[in-house]
Order: structure tokens, then C-alpha cells, then sequence
């Protein structure tokens, strides 16, 4: 179950498990995805994403690329 994010780069904390809200822009549009699992150190508040929620990310975008392709 637990993914190893290893420790973090700056302060060398062991990354914590966390679930996050991350919101991003695209072509104009607030986008905000709450429950993204990802990797968390508790002090540089360094975030880092697992494959899965790197993959979500871009199926989204991927999704609106399409769905504004079309005229209208
Ligand atoms: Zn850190």
C-alpha cells in the first residue's frame, strides 16, 4: 500500500502521505482537484506527486484539451 517518497531533498524529513487539493490553469480555466494523494514533508511543505496523481493531472487536461477542440 504505502508508496516510499523517500526523503526530502531539502531538509532530509521522511515525506508524509498526504491527501491535497491542487489547482492549476488551463487556457483560462481555474481547475481544482480535491483527495490527490501525494507526498508531503512536513516542513518545506514540498509536494510531491505520486505517478497515479501525475496521471490524473493529465487525463484532465487532456480532457478539457478535447472537449474545447470543438467549435461553440
Ligand atoms: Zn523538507
Amino acid at each position: 500500500m504505502g508508496y516510499d517518497y523517500g526523503k526530502c531533498e531539502i531538509c532530509h524529513t521522511h515525506i508524509q502521505e498526504r491527501r491535497i487539493k491542487i489547482d492549476f490553469w488551463i487556457r483560462g480555466e481555474l481547475i481544482v482537484i480535491d483527495g490527490i494523494q501525494a507526498g508531503v514533508c512536513p516542513n518545506a511543505v514540498k509536494k510531491l506527486l505520486t505517478q497515479k496523481s501525475a496521471k490524473i493531472l493529465q487525463n484532465c487536461s487532456m480532457m478539457l484539451n478535447i472537449s474545447q477542440k470543438s467549435p461553440g
